[in-house]
């Protein structure tokens, strides 16, 4: 059987899952890179304290790896990161990955990719799959004075846990989902924490719990109830997911809930600080079932001043105030555009993907590009990201690649890429739609595009899962055989 050569770059949940997905439909030839010495991606490099996945856990897993096992409702983070490498080494795939080894470059030529890696090893492949995640490159905010800092400055995704927390008052920038994580973690744990918020949060209330030894068990030994909360999971995503992309009744109910939980603090003041001037799920929705309590405590401050300058001692607000620290952690977020960076990837004819991502990542279908024949990506440009599993991404996307490396098997082409027509079409399709989604109602995001339109499908995920499994329309697409075929 033909083999084709594959480079997967990236053991996070998408290369973890694509490797599954080649391995599984007979593809052996692959080596997945990883420039870190582990699997996980971003729940690798994540490991600050109250690190929750904001996604059942039972729906926050591939379908081909359910695990009985969970111990509580929404996992936490070093949970789903054993998860992920378990998953990948269950599967044999330490025998195929290259860690401490990172992709520097790939240029096609011929019909193949000449990929460069850091160890100055220079190889040939027949397709390249990118699976490098867009939460992977911390933002690290222009902040005057940070490098004047006293103590330590960390970013949440490079927690430094050599610093010891013990006695220490710790102010913590940004009011993300991992922002409020940390809070709401630190809060009683150390003699002070200071949250400073350049902008309120909405926050979706919910109740975690752990599942007990007899539930457990049950799960192991009834995996249809595994299937079943899966799917039943699915389809309350599903239910939320029609807010995001539509304005209506799920929408207005979501803004009731928010504005209800809110009702929780009970300071006024505190209340109208923490209340913001946009509609939920405009930015990412934070789900929580400990911030309001925690910012509500005595020894957790909330600062609404803009932070004007960072010196030795601690944080300076715009109103002149010092903010003493001993510690400052940036949850920041990361450089959510930056897919696939930095990698000097070249198609067709020397075309470079700076060049064809001039005005923004681009796809098509999420998955590939026109002028980068036989390259794919795995929660690529425009994939359906917000509040939704990666992993059921991921699969979906997967499925999509493995039936052109079958079509590739079967002789039907050497290279293939989407037309620029198609996937110019492709994405002005999403541009009409955008202004329907929650994410345009007026409110700054990592979701948005330098142009201001969100980088994110704009329809519901189960559309977008009915589009990448369908059979691709020959039209979009230009199939290339070499004259004399190695096949
Ligand atoms: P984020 O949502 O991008 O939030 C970054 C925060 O930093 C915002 O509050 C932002 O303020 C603030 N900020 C940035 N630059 C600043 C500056 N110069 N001065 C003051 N504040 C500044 O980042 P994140 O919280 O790390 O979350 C990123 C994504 O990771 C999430 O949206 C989610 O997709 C994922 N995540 C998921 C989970 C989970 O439970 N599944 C947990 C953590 C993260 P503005 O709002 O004003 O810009």
């Amino acid at each position: 059987m033909n083999q084709p050569r594959i480079a997967i770059v990236g053991a996070g949940i998408s290369g973890i899952c694509m490797a599954v997905a080649l391995q599984r439909a007979g593809f052996t030839d692959f080596t997945l890179y990883e420039k870190a010495d582990d699997y996980g991606g971003t729940w690798r490099d994540n490991t600050y304290p109250g690190l929750v996945c904001d996604v059942p856990s039972r729906y926050y897993q591939f379908t081909f790896a359910m695990n009985p096992d969970w111990s509580q409702l929404y996992s936490t983070g070093p949970e789903i990161k054993n998860y992920l490498a378990g998953v990948a080494r269950g599967h044999g795939l330490d025998r195929r990955t290259e860690f401490g080894t990172e992709v520097v470059g790939a240029e096609f030529e011929d019909t193949a990719w000449r990929v460069t890696t850091s160890t100055g090893a220079v190889e040939r492949f027949d397709f390249v799959m990118c699976a490098t995640g867009f939460l992977h490159h911390p933002n690290r905010p222009d902040i005057a004075g940070l490098d004047d800092f006293g103590g330590p400055v960390m970013h949440s995704a490079r927690w430094d846990h050599e610093v010891d927390l013990t006695g220490k008052r710790v102010g913590v920038i940004g009011t993300g989902s991992t922002g409020t994580q940390l809070v709401s973690a630190l809060a009683g744990q150390v003699p002070k924490v200071v949250m400073f918020q350049r902008t309120p949060q909405w926050i979706l209330p919910t109740v975690n719990r752990a599942y007990s030894p007899v539930a457990k068990q049950v799960y192991r030994r009834v995996p249809a109830l595994g299937n079943l909360a899966y799917y039943a999971n699915r389809a309350i995503f599903a239910a939320f997911s029609q807010g995001l992309v539509h304005p209506g009744r799920i929408r207005s109910l979501i803004q009731w809930v928010v504005a209800r939980n809110l009702q929780s603090v009970k300071d006024p003041e505190l209340r109208r600080k923490l209340t913001p001037d946009y509609q939920a799920m405009c930015k990412r929705l934070v789900v929580s079932d400990r911030f309001y309590a925690a910012v509500q405590r005595p020894d957790v401050e909330l600062v609404t001043e803009s932070i004007d300058h960072v010196k030795e001692h601690g944080v300076v607000t715009a109103d002149g105030q010092l903010h003493e620290l001993d510690i400052l952690v940036l949850a920041t977020g990361f450089d959510s555009h930056a897919f696939m960076r930095p990698m000097a990837i070249t198609g067709t004819d020397g075309r470079t993907l700076d060049q064809a991502w001039a005005d923004g990542p681009r796809a098509f279908e999420g998955v590939m590009m026109p002028d980068f024949p036989n390259l794919f990506m795995l929660v690529g440009p425009h994939s359906p990201f917000a509040n939704h599993p990666l992993t059921a991404v991921a699969e979906a996307q997967a499925f999509r690649i493995v039936s052109w490396l079958k079509r590739w098997r079967a002789g039907e082409f050497d290279s293939v890429a989407p037309t620029r027509a198609a996937t110019d079409r492709y994405n002005a399709r999403m541009r009409a739609a955008a202004p329907s989604t929650v994410w345009t109602t007026g409110c700054q995001s990592w979701y948005l595009g330098k142009d201001g339109i969100p980088e994110l499908w704009p329809w519901s995920p189960g559309q977008y899962e009915k589009l990448i499994r369908r059979t691709p329309d020959p039209i979009d697409y230009r199939l290339d055989r070499r004259v004399a075929s190695k096949k």
